[in-house]
């Protein structure tokens, strides 16, 4: 039995101890071996992005480049489901988008209606296990089910499911949507499917595809994002965690699925209906912070114009002495020009990064310092020598990467290095469907400003407000947000006190380099 507590000390449903009894896996915080990967980018990762098609004779090429668009979102692997009206086909596997779907495989999954899953997830055969779309036939016909978030009551639920006789084929979540359906009393599908989304708690965005329709939901606080979107030519219609997948396929963004909505389409036509009444909103901020394109437009507002807008903020909070403003490539990029703006300092480019950085790279023998992050970035010492630099980056995990990009900085002769972060200090792990290290881990639950300033070597380091954050991504004009990282405040009921305590002299937190 799991205790609950409102917003503290208690143990999530999805924690290691109760994943580990009952051999389900945690999706976040993360607790595997992706910490190491962690350690070197010392960035959250995005779970998962999703797409879907209904109704068009390329369904399945635009679900290709749909996740194309969203591969920012999940880098390990992806899949699409498509379905012809008679037999829904699957194709999934290990890597990137454009290696898995080759020109045969995409022609293996015809169909008119496709959904599409682009994940980050642990390797190894068990990864691939945990892929998705996840497709099953059950008792309620031929179903695909691709999911993007974490539910924090996936652990309870699952214990009772297997209580009553079911059997897992994946350590997913997800899965457990799935046999909730099958469970479900519900006479209809889209019944059996609201049935479940209202026993479901923490963040889904989901797109569910059967043989002949699409739904597509949003849990009732709307972690997530979710847009619908049409294709002008047949009047074909698109969903995606981002705008910026219509833009790749030809189609028009129409409006977001709303929070606690359930869009059905299929042969009678689209049909909304709301599986949960209209609760307070906790649109992860961390989509404009970070995770989503710059040229998307997420929870009604363009993310590009949120991290400008938290640069300009940045530079009225925390103006210094300087002679230029470089960003952090590439996420830093936005919130620099808007602090260059506001502060009438140049922009300059003085980091250069490598976008041809494979997963594996052989060390030379002789050790050279600061080798992983010298492979993504390298400093413009014309640029940089000599001079005052603000040093922009859109936020600090653990703090190893930034002393290695503030020593970089002043290698190449910068005067002096302010660092300039464009979001609150990182407290607390999210358990909504992105990997964050624990609280240990996390440089600024255990330490002062100053002293994250003395650990990464910078002249001066600020952070945007937590007011000010709110005010720049526009709370409360389309949504308000979910800050639960940067105040330690969470929405749901399920936190797990393990994640949540500081750490107590921990060396983790400042690792030798
Ligand atoms: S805890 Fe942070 S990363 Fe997680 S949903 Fe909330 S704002 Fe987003």
């Amino acid at each position: 039995m799991v205790t609950r507590f409102r917003n503290q000390r208690v143990s999530l449903d999805t924690s290691p101890s109760l994943c580990k009894k009952i051999g389900f896996t945690s999706r976040s915080p993360m607790t595997d071996s992706r910490s190491t990967e962690m350690a070197q980018l010392d960035k959250f990762r995005e779970e998962c992005g999703v797409v879907g098609i209904y109704g068009h004779p390329e369904a399945t090429k635009l679900a290709y480049l749909g996740l194309h668009a969203l591969q920012h979102r999940g880098q390990e692997s992806a899949g699409i489901a498509a379905s012809d009206g008679h037999l829904i086909r699957l194709h999934k596997a290990m890597g990137l988008v454009g290696d898995i779907f080759t020109a045969p495989v995409l022609a293996n999954l015809s169909g008119t209606l496709a959904i599409g899953h682009t994940r980050y997830s642990t390797t190894g055969d068990s990864a691939l296990l945990n892929a998705q779309p996840i497709r099953v036939d059950c008792n309620k016909g031929m179903i695909a089910v691709a999911h993007n978030g974490n539910l924090v009551n996936a652990g309870s639920l699952r214990a009772r499911l297997e209580a009553d006789g079911s059997i897992f084929q994946t350590t997913s979540d997800t899965e457990v949507i799935v046999h909730l359906i099958a469970h479900s009393r519900e006479q209809t599908l889209p019944d059996a499917i609201a049935d479940v989304l209202r026993r479901i708690d923490g963040a889904f965005s989901l797109v569910i595809l059967t043989r002949d329709r699409l739904f597509a939901a949003r849990d009732p606080r709307g972690f997530r994002p979710l847009s619908m979107g049409h294709v002008a030519a047949g009047g074909s219609l698109t969903f995606a965690s981002e705008s910026t997948a219509f833009d790749l396929i030809g189609a028009s963004f129409e409006r977001d699925i709303k929070p606690g909505e359930l869009v059905v389409v299929g042969p009678e036509g689209i049909h909304s209906r709301f599986f949960a009444p209209a609760g307070p909103q906790s649109a992860c901020i961390f989509e404009h912070v970070y995770f989503s394109r710059p040229d998307s437009v997420v929870f009604g507002r363009s993310v590009n114009q949120s991290r400008e807008a938290l640069g300009r903020q940045l530079a009225r909070e925390a103006a210094v002495e300087a002679d230029i403003v470089v960003p952090v490539p590439d996420s830093g990029v936005p919130a620099a020009i808007g602090y260059a703006a506001q502060s009438g300092l140049p922009f300059r480019v003085g980091l250069i990064r490598s976008h041809y950085v494979g997963r594996t790279f052989i060390e030379p023998e002789q050790r050279v310092r600061d080798f992983g992050v010298k492979l993504k970035l390298n400093p413009v010492r014309s640029v940089l020598e000599g001079k005052r630099v603000v040093l922009i980056d859109d936020s600090i995990v653990r703090g190893t990467t930034s002393r290695k990009i503030v020593r970089m900085v002043r290698n190449a002769g910068a005067k002096e290095v302010h660092m300039r972060i464009s979001c609150p200090p990182t407290i607390s792990p999210c358990y909504y469907g992105v990997d964050t290290p624990t609280k240990r881990q996390l440089i600024a639950a255990n330490k002062t400003v100053d002293q994250i300033r003395q650990f990464i070597g910078a002249d001066s380091l600020a952070y945007v407000s937590l007011e000010g954050l709110k005010q720049a991504c526009g709370e409360g004009e389309q949504t308000t947000y979910c800050t639960a990282c940067y105040t330690g405040q969470y929405p749901t009921d399920f936190v797990s006190m393990d994640e949540i305590q500081p750490a107590l002299f921990d060396p983790d937190i400042v690792p030798a380099d």
